[in-house]
């Protein structure tokens, strides 16, 4: 149930301060042992040894001992997922997610795809310091410019579909439930609406006809090109594009158009293995996670480009796919408005996992910073699925779906 990446992460949490988080008195000036009264029975003497090198305990007079896990286990009286859940909680452990997808169903998803005349897309794709910025004072955009913007015309749009990313019919959803605008000059407007459906600003990006970015041309925001006619007080606070989809929308899964045959099976398929872990009743979580029955929480998937999230909406409507925007621009307080769901990072690749690292950083801060009901999942699916060509042209994860 728990695997093992995860739980040789968890037990790899120094002994020491295990015993000091749980009150243990540790006595003698050995660096590496040192010892404690046995909990396991009446010790006058310090009987146990705590043993720092091999993070493990052991009492030589009753003979009982073990790692961490088991010290919280025994120590607090809880169950081995509960002891998991509080050292994961108490030393702020991000968990990496253990194959959602599995290279034999990764294998069998992309022949799916390569057979299924979806074009042959290639396409090439650093973490802040910790601030928490109160939200509370955001003098938001004025709400009418959104609905005026809202058009299928960017290239953009045209090119998600001719180049085979999204049928008409998805585009069209997709673009809906986004809010997607156009600028004059043919770029797309992607908003950022928060959970209170504030405007907080919007970038406005250019394709080119394969959907890949335009490389020429910078993304430009839509409250710097307003300048005098700005709101008063008018104070940039970015947040996840996509997060007006939380309040907009009850966590029903399943309410995208599934219509096209393409990607039925290939829903089926990937949804079932990909979703295991996070979906609603799924039962991965709960190994670390005990389950309530009246919360059900919504999973979010956060990736790092407003395209990939778009795109995998359809795709994937399990999820809410909420997007950065770039990986320099993900920091710990985006995640704040996400206190109560379930949420999955999908990190890009490179060559030398530095993406993964940093984002698996930011995940680690906000942690720290927050008291997230669930543990922060971080998906090392192209980590261990990407060929190094690919980690080369440091995809993300539509890169690899559609490759
Ligand atoms: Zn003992």
């Amino acid at each position: 149930m728990i695997d093992d990446l995860n739980l040789k992460r968890i037990r790899e949490i120094p002994i020491f301060d295990v015993c000091s988080k749980l009150g243990i008195s540790l006595y003698g000036m050995g660096k590496l042992t040192k010892r404690a009264k046995c909990w396991y029975h009446d010790d006058k003497h310090p009987s146990m040894h705590v043993n720092k090198k091999k993070n493990i305990y052991k009492c030589f007079v009753c003979g009982k001992g073990g790692d961490v896990i088991k010290l919280v286990q025994d120590y607090e009286n809880k169950t081995f997922p509960e002891a998991c859940d509080w050292l994961v909680n108490e030393f702020h452990i991000v968990l990496i997610d253990s194959e959602p997808l599995s290279a034999e169903n990764s294998s069998k998803l992309n022949s799916k795809l390569n057979n299924s005349e979806t074009n042959s897309v290639k396409f090439p794709s650093k973490a802040g310091s910790i601030s928490v910025q109160s939200v509370q004072s955001v003098v938001p955009l004025s709400p009418d410019l959104v609905p005026r913007s809202l058009s299928l015309d960017s290239q953009f749009c045209k090119s998600a579909i001719s180049a085979g990313y999204l049928t008409d019919s998805q585009l069209r959803h997709a673009a809906a439930r986004y809010r997607l605008g156009c600028s004059k000059d043919g770029g797309v407007i992607f908003w950022q609406i928060d959970d209170q459906q504030r405007v907080r600003t919007g970038k406005i990006m250019y394709y080119q006809p394969d959907c890949h970015r335009d490389k020429e041309r910078h993304p430009t925001w839509v409250h710097a090109l307003m300048k005098d006619t700005l709101p008063p007080n008018f104070d940039l606070h970015p947040c996840l594009f996509g997060l007006h989809l939380l309040t907009l929308e009850q966590p029903t899964a399943g309410n995208s158009s599934k219509s096209n045959s393409k990607f039925n099976n290939y829903e089926n398929n990937f949804g079932t293995n990909f979703a295991q872990f996070p979906s609603k009743a799924g039962p991965l979580p709960s190994a670390f996670t005990p389950q309530t029955s009246d919360f059900s929480p919504q999973t979010i998937a956060i990736v790092e480009s407003e395209k990939t999230a778009i795109i995998l909406s359809e795709k994937f409507p399990d999820f809410i796919w909420l997007s950065c925007g770039g990986l320099q621009m993900f920091k710990p307080e985006l995640l704040e408005p996400l206190l109560q769901h379930r949420i999955i990072i999908f990190p890009d690749t490179d060559p030398q996992g530095e993406a993964f690292r940093q984002w698996t950083q930011v995940a680690l801060d906000a942690q720290r910073l927050y008291k997230f009901r669930y543990s922060l999942r971080v998906s090392p699916l192209l980590e261990q699925h990407a060929t190094p060509e690919q980690k080369e042209a440091k995809i993300d994860l539509v890169d690899f779906l559609f490759k």
